[in-house]
């Protein structure tokens, strides 16, 4: 089949046309980051109305792109949570309308199994079971992937996600938003000199990171002269040890050896070269492109709802706090 997929759930728009399990035939990001930092965040209202903009423009892209017609799709994938309502509601109704007008099924598709599936658009042989690290600007989760459509959440954040920590400490340093890319840059010409603490480093699977993120606030306002790149390093060492440590520690619990990283802070290049080290793990993530949203991975993991025939009604509505059971 081919599947179109729209992702409008925050602050990226983006459609994609994937052919069968694997082929991308063309897809379009559009990061509305440059509107959006001169705020230091996300700002709803015009978010949404961004997505209005290009949502049109790029959908003909992509078909232009991909030299396909419109009738040439076999069904119209969508995020419909979890995300801002309001940026959920325009991708959703757009491709309700899509849906409509060209008799085409609708499928609804979770945000977050969109991220984990990022990685089977990079590895065509990867399969079930696996141990997924979720680590996104909303989301920290380790995850014990059993099969396509079965997960088990086995730890998450009892307050900050691990992106929302980098976002929140760049802000506090004023680097710039989004912080994850900034802090991961800094970070290499600083050096990791400073203790920050490793919340419930030796404590089960959850995570905090929201002392972590607040003794860096102390630390600045009392050693306003320290260097911003060791503090980057010192910060960005606490908090991907913490997620490392404690995914090895699951993987040895559960004798599951293949690791499946998903969500934007699998971009971090710290991440990438600490699970590299460990012997006996196979870790897999997705191509940079794929870490943060786009909708490439949305048409992917509705390609797996569509062999199941699993379609959703004209009536689906946009679900802000969608949790990961609810595909
Ligand atoms: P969710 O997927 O939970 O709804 P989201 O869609 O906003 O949230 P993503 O698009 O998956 O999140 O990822 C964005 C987050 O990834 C931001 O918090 C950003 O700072 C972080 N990020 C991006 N690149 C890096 C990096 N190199 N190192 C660390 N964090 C990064
Ligand atoms: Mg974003
Ligand atoms: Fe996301």
């Amino acid at each position: 089949p081919i599947i179109l997929g729209i992702e409008t759930s925050c602050d990226e728009t983006s459609v994609a046309l994937l052919k069968g399990k694997h082929e991308i035939l063309s897809d379009i990001i559009i990061s509305q980051i440059d509107i959006h930092k001169i705020f230091g965040g996300v700002v709803p209202e015009v978010a949404s109305r961004k997505h209005i903009d290009f949502l049109y423009k790029i959908t003909k892209e992509v078909f232009q792109k991909a030299n396909i017609k419109y009738d040439d799709i076999d069904a119209i994938a969508v995020t419909y949570g979890p995300g801002l309502v309001g940026s959920l509601l325009m991708g959703l109704n757009f491709a309700k309308s899509l849906s409509f007008s060209l008799n085409k099924p609708l499928i609804g598709v979770n945000h977050l199994m969109g991220h984990i599936y990022a990685n089977f658009l990079a590895f065509k042989d990867l399969k079930p079971p696996f141990i997924v690290l979720l680590v996104s600007g909303g989301h920290t989760m380790i995850i014990h992937a059993k099969d396509y459509m079965d997960f088990e959440i086995i730890g998450k954040t009892r307050d900050d996600a691990a992106g929302e920590a980098f976002d929140k400490v760049s802000k506090m340093m004023n680097t710039g938003y989004p912080g994850g890319p900034v802090i991961d840059r800094l970070a290499k010409m600083g050096k990791n000199i400073y203790k920050f603490p490793k919340p419930l480093y030796n404590n089960g699977y959850d995570f905090s990171f929201s002392g972590l993120k607040t003794s860096v606030l102390y630390f600045l306002k009392e050693h306003s002269q320290a260097n911003i790149e060791d503090i980057a390093c010192s910060f960005q060492e606490s908090l991907i040890d913490t997620l490392v440590h404690k995914v090895v520690k699951y993987s040895n619990d559960s004798g599951v050896k293949k690791v499946v990283i998903a969500g934007g802070v699998a971009a971090n290049s710290l991440l990438r070269s600490k699970f590299d080290g460990i012997k006996n793990i196979n870790i897999y993530y997705p191509n940079l492109k794929y870490c943060t949203d786009n909708a490439a991975m949305i048409a992917r993991a509705g390609y797996e709802k569509f062999i199941r025939n699993q379609f959703s009604d004209l009536n689906l509505d946009a679900i802000p706090n969608l949790g990961l059971k609810e595909l």
